[in-house]
């Protein structure tokens, strides 16, 4: 018997009034009753993306999957783009574009650190050709959130396109997709919305559509107009992943009742409990504070020990889960979930066990020391 912790940056862990939506009979797809089912969701996004008139679009894939409809939907071969990236994800969107011939102007931040809006604002004066501007709104791979707010301002000023991934921010972080003027917002089901893998979703404003409508890269499945068509008979153009969609809209209902300020306020309040806990195992975060995101956080793995040990370790032998580095940070950090479904106490579930297996290691801490220090954050 093996009881498991979920505390990754995705998937993340689901209620059970989710879960159990997910067993129910499969329901047809063009049958009123997954319409309504399909409506509310799409309304319950907006909700979630805060934004009033944007095109709201359910995808079956993986986040990336969103990404890539994104850059098949606004450009064309040779176009070309910006991408500002300090991490992995921000990276992926450079792949993707570099997969269709699109041509990226890239702006590399250290990791660790955020994106400087500066920068953006520099290299679209510089190349008024641009017809996108890509980057993310909380990077996962270092812990780092970008001041969205301010690069909207940026290029809204332009005739370029911002397009964001927001696939572990969206529902955790602020971000206001009409208010800060992000043309497109792609985010996916399986982090702080609570539910499994398996939706990723499009938010896509007026200024972005002219070009989905003279965009030529290959596009069939991820065809946003195929969609946009759809959507007024409450369906999609091809079979969607139901039971997913009505699982969605309950935890859409537990979003709504919670309400996103009180959601990001107590994610606000759970990443000072993480910090002040890894800090009390004599740990050294990751993200420089002044960006550090609010959906999880990253810790620096002593000189002496190698990171993907103790996630292993973490997770054969106590069955917890939390994430190692990435890229070229792979060994060299720990990565531990806030978001979504994941509550204190399991976060106080992973710095025992980080505990545990630090002192097994060698690393010189003090046992309880972290505990207090998260408890004492936790009860101010
Ligand atoms: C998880 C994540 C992705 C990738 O999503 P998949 O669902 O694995 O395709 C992309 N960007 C960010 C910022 C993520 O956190």
């Amino acid at each position: 018997m093996r009881k498991y912790f979920l505390l990754t940056p995705g998937p993340t862990p689901i209620p059970p009034e989710v879960a159990q939506k997910e067993s129910l009979p499969i329901l047809h797809h063009r049958t009123s009753e997954f319409g309504e089912y399909f409506i509310q969701v799409i309304e319950g996004l907006k909700y979630v993306f805060q934004t009033q008139k944007n095109d709201i679009f359910i995808i079956t894939s993986s986040g990336t999957g969103a990404m890539e409809s994104a850059i098949v939907n606004l450009l064309n071969k040779d176009d070309e783009v910006i991408v500002a990236s300090c991490g992995v994800f921000g990276n992926r969107w450079e792949k993707i574009c570099n997969t269709y011939g699109v041509k990226v102007i890239k702006i590399e931040s250290e990791w660790g650190k955020s994106v400087n809006p500066e920068e953006i604002e520099q290299k679209l004066k510089e190349n008024p050709q641009v017809k996108c501007v890509f980057t993310t709104h909380t990077e996962t791979s270092t812990g780092v959130v970008n001041d969205l707010k301010s690069i909207g301002n940026i290029v809204s000023k332009t005739d370029a396109i911002l397009v964001i991934d927001a696939i572990s921010g969206l529902c955790g972080q602020e971000l206001k997709t009409d208010d800060w003027k992000l043309d497109v917002v792609v985010s996916g089901s399986q982090k702080g919305l609570m539910c499994a893998p398996g939706l990723s979703f499009v938010c896509v404003g007026a200024k972005a559509m002219p070009l989905v409508e003279k965009a030529t890269l290959p596009r069939f499945y991820f065809d946003w107009r195929e969609m946009k068509k759809s959507i007024s008979k409450k369906q999609t153009p091809y079979t969607p992943a139901v039971s997913l969609i009505v699982s969605l809209a309950e935890s859409i209902n537990i979003i709504k009742k919670e309400g996103l300020e009180n959601i990001f306020a107590r994610t606000e309040k759970l990443a000072k409990v993480c910090r002040a806990g890894l800090k009390g195992l004599n740990l050294e975060l990751f993200a420089d504070e002044s960006c550090a995101c609010n959906v999880l956080t990253s810790a620096k793995v002593p000189e002496n020990i190698d990171g993907k040990k103790i996630v292993k370790m973490l997770r054969e032998e106590f069955g917890i889960s939390i994430a190692g580095g990435q890229g070229k940070l792979e060994g060299k950090i720990i990565r531990v979930a806030h978001m979504g479904y994941i509550d204190q106490f399991d976060l106080f579930v992973a710095f025992t066990g980080l505990e545990t297996v630090l002192s097994r290691m060698g690393h010189k801490l003090e046992f309880g020391n972290s505990i207090e220090k998260a408890q004492s954050v936790l009860n101010s």
